[in-house]
């Protein structure tokens, strides 16, 4: 599809974001509809309804979004800002470099809302709402596994989601 005539699948209005989440367009009003109803949905999936959390408030892009999405405040569940890249880079360093991945999407002390989340939504959903945050300075070596995951989801869209789902799955993270 031309990217400047392509339109919402939900309203038809113009395309925001192209979500290969979904595999589909999304106008900036459903952008961010399904993108708060998904990382919400991960922790009720995970642990339940909670009315707030404690936050990791590290000035960063994720957790400016995260940030807007959850309430603050006393509570023994932490919201971590690791994304889907992390956890690409965590399963992949597993199978490649025999690496026992340091996050989880669920811990005794908290829950990963974004795993399924990449940093290009994140950034995305920053700029529609106007606000910003820093970017993640990561190790060498998680640098160059990111780079090969991007190549991969350069000819596979989905394919970083997918190996994040797969290593879910086998409880890698
Ligand atoms: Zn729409």
């Amino acid at each position: 599809m031309d990217k400047q005539s392509a339109t919402c699948h939900i309203c038809g209005r113009q395309a925001f974001f192209y979500s290969s989440y979904l595999g589909k367009h999304l106008c900036g009003k459903h952008f961010e509809k399904m993108l708060v109803r998904r990382v919400r949905s991960v922790v009720t999936t995970e642990i339940g309804q909670r009315k707030a959390f404690r936050k990791v408030m590290d000035g960063s892009a994720a957790f400016r979004f995260i940030d807007f999405v959850f309430r603050s405040g006393e509570s023994d569940t932490t919201l971590f800002n690791n994304v889907l890249e992390d956890f690409a880079i965590a399963v992949l360093g597993y199978f490649v470099f025999d690496e026992k991945p340091k996050i989880a999407v669920k811990s005794a002390s908290g829950v990963s809302p974004l795993f399924t989340t990449s940093e290009k939504e994140i950034e995305n959903f920053l700029k529609l709402k106007k606000l910003c945050g820093g970017s993640v300075k990561r190790r060498k070596r998680d640098a160059y596994v990111l780079n090969m995951l991007y190549e991969l989801e350069g000819r596979r869209p989905g394919g970083m989601l997918s190996l994040v789902k797969i290593g879910r799955r086998l409880g890698i993270i």
